[in-house]
């Protein structure tokens, strides 16, 4: 199966690279904390590396700049999400069907 990230990008820019800190989400084993943080709702802005969980609002850190294509997974609510461009132009996460 091909990477859906790297088909998807919409630029051949290399993404930029984020060093994570640990923001005490604790509902995860200690490990994986830092790839979590809590959203602060509608105020809250998202970084490049960083998306909302649609279905426990969490919000989901990678090290890597995320672009639309880009497959995570919500430890806290263990979905399978996919990275979509939302109508506001915003990075969103879209539950993976199946
Ligand atoms: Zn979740």
């Amino acid at each position: 199966m091909k990477d859906l990230a790297l088909k998807n990008d919409e630029t051949a820019a290399p993404r930029a690279r984020f060093e994570l800190d640990d923001r005490g989400f604790d509902e995860v084993p200690k490990k994986y904390r830092k790839f979590y943080r809590r959203w602060d709702g509608p105020d809250d802005t998202l970084a490049p590396n960083e998306v909302l969980c649609p279905v426990c609002k969490i919000v989901i850190r990678s090290h890597r700049e995320l672009l639309p294509g880009d497959r995570v997974y919500c430890m806290a609510c263990m979905s399978r999400l996919t990275v979509v461009r939302g109508k506001a132009g915003r990075l969103e996460a879209v539950l993976e069907l199946g």
